[in-house]
């Protein structure tokens, strides 16, 4: 695919002149779904599909914003900024300007212009990127630089004015993530750490053709999660799952939760503490080059995530399937679930043979299905500040 013009874009909304330009990828979850914000370890990629950003400085403190996509956005920020109708892209600009308030002084704003080729609504985090790249765009328009855990500080909240109360790892991931390599995210306290992807072991991204956007009722859903966990933790007395994970093995959580906990708090605890475990394994089975144990955890935690999170739907299910079916190693959905794709582990070897099969299995029954956007291979790249 031709790399997206966003500088062309700029000019065009926005009249003629120069113009900085950074691009932030969107990013690919192997393992560790929906315990971020619990604070434990998860192992994502980032991809080579992307938004990119071209801008600059304005002389007042306004932003206005062109997207591929969207309608044009301009408003002048305030100390206090309100959110904007639920589902609008607005959102994610006012709270990159409000995230960068927390901690630094701003004089400047910006004319930005964002174009894509990293599908929206589709688990593979386009909200982050792109709070992200508008995040940095403001820094360096002003002059500021960031480093990781700067910018760590702040994003996470910055989605939070969006509604979604997310954890750390989509933009970790977008930041920090390396060519080559899944990142092993730690945030209490915080560390990336690059795990080398063996070269014989690919990644698909399989999109379910079913939408994921974080609006309304999926929200909502989503936060539920989150909840039911946390209160699950708090019920059995413990003040975090690090602490609980550090004093007990799995399996006695498990019966702990089982006898004193009730659903849906039973469900969504037992998911969070054995997916941990399973992120433990997945590092071990990447180290050691184990495709086959590794294919085994990431269909475990598809059954958690279906089973004991519910997150699935029927169409994931049968994706999963379809690539267990066309010679893949393991598949699970990825991102927060309620639609959106699922990454499905193949041998490098098998790569054409597994999405051969799953066009067979999968797409040829549904209509709408556009190879390169919704069958990607997921080649693991660098992110933001690795570029
Ligand atoms: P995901 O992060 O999985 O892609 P979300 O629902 O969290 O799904 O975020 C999708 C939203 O991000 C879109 O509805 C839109 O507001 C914003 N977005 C994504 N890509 C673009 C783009 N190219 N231009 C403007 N806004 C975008
Ligand atoms: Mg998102």
């Amino acid at each position: 695919m031709p790399t997206p013009d966003s500088a062309a874009l700029l000019a065009a909304r926005f009249g003629p002149g120069s113009s900085a330009c950074l691009s932030v990828p969107g990013r690919v979850n192997l393992i560790g779904e929906h315990i971020d914000y619990h604070l434990l370890p998860v192992l994502p990629i980032a991809i080579d599909r992307r938004i990119h950003l071209a801008f600059r400085r304005r002389e007042d403190r306004h932003i206005r914003a062109a997207s591929d996509v969207f309608g044009d956005r301009e408003f002048e920020w305030t100390t206090r900024l309100q959110p904007s109708a639920a589902g609008d892209w607005e959102n994610y600009i006012k709270a990159a300007a409000q995230a960068v308030q927390h901690k630094w002084e701003l004089s400047y704003g910006i004319d930005v212009a964002v174009v894509s080729d990293l599908p929206p609504a589709a688990g593979l985090s386009s909200s982050s990127a792109l709070l992200t790249g508008i995040t940095l765009a403001l820094l360096r328009a002003n002059g500021l630089d960031a480093n990781f855990e700067e910018l760590m500080e702040i994003l996470p909240e910055g989605e939070y004015f969006v509604g979604t109360r997310g954890g750390g790892m989509d933009h970790a991931a977008v930041l920090a993530c390396r060519e080559g390599a899944a990142l092993l995210i730690h945030f209490a306290p915080l560390s990336a750490t690059p795990v080398p992807i063996p070269a014989d072991l690919s990644f698909l991204v399989a999109h379910s053709l079913t939408t994921a956007e974080k609006s309304g009722e999926v929200r909502a859903e989503y936060n539920a999660r989150r909840t039911a966990g946390s209160s699950g933790l708090r019920q059995l007395g413990f003040d975090s799952f690090g602490e609980a994970l550090a004093q007990h093995s799995v399996g006695n959580l498990k019966s702990m939760a089982a006898s004193r906990l009730r659903d849906p708090e039973q469900r969504c605890f037992r998911h969070v503490i054995t997916e941990a475990s399973r992120v433990t394994r997945a590092v071990e089975a990447l180290k050691e080059g184990d495709g086959q144990s590794l294919g085994c955890i990431l269909n475990a935690s598809h059954v958690s995530l279906r089973d004991d999170l519910r997150i699935s739907n029927n169409d994931l299910d049968e994706l999963v399937l379809a690539a267990g079916a066309s010679g893949a190693l393991g598949a699970r959905l990825t991102g927060a679930g309620f639609g959106g794709c699922a990454v499905i582990l193949c041998r490098t070897a098998d790569l054409e043979k597994v999405r051969a099969g799953v066009i067979e299995r999968y797409y040829s029954k549904r209509s709408g299905f556009v190879p390169e956007v919704h069958l990607l291979t997921a080649t693991p790249c660098a992110g933001a500040l690795y570029l």
